[in-house]
């Protein structure tokens, strides 16, 4: 069978047509509806969230997260941490992002949370923030000694929209 491109059917199909094709893609797994009522675009198999808004496949906006081997986190470090992030955006007049991700790392030869990040801006990642020497650094020197974090492990901190 000859390859074709989900949209080059979509576009020569009518609207009943359309919903047809596009159920059958739901229903085979290679697209999936993203459910945030304000966003509804078809996001392809390999997006574990929506590349338009972020939403993961339950709708769900990105929140807090870290492995479930990892923790329980200290209150008032999380607390600490995502009001350190607010203000390190804020006196630099940069835009806050959706959430912060930070990595496992051993690059000081101990295992700790690296002091750099990725941001979130809804479905688009900026892959490297550097935080060194800042309060956000010191609160996750801190979380790392209270526990060190693994081999790929991530720890995602959701900022106030
Ligand atoms: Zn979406």
């Amino acid at each position: 069978m000859p390859t074709l491109e989900l949209h080059e059917l979509v576009d020569c199909a009518t609207d009943e047509q359309e919903a047809v094709i596009r159920n059958v893609a739901y229903k085979a797994g290679v697209l999936w509806p993203c459910l945030n009522a304000d966003c509804r675009r078809d996001q392809p198999r390999s997006a574990p969230r929506c590349t338009s808004c972020g939403c993961d496949r339950k709708g769900r906006p990105i929140g807090d997260s870290w492995p479930i081997t990892y923790g329980p986190i200290s209150g008032h470090l999380l607390a600490d941490l995502r009001e350190a992030l607010v203000e390190w955006f804020t006196e630099r007049g940069r835009p806050l992002p959706d959430a912060v991700s930070f990595e496992y790392t051993d690059q000081y030869e101990s295992h700790e949370w690296s002091d750099w990040g990725s941001l979130h801006f809804g479905g688009r990642t900026d892959p490297y923030c550097d935080f060194h020497t800042s309060i956000v650094a010191e609160i996750l020197t801190e979380i790392s000694d209270d526990e060190a974090p693994q081999h790929n492990d991530v720890l995602t901190i959701a900022l106030p929209r």
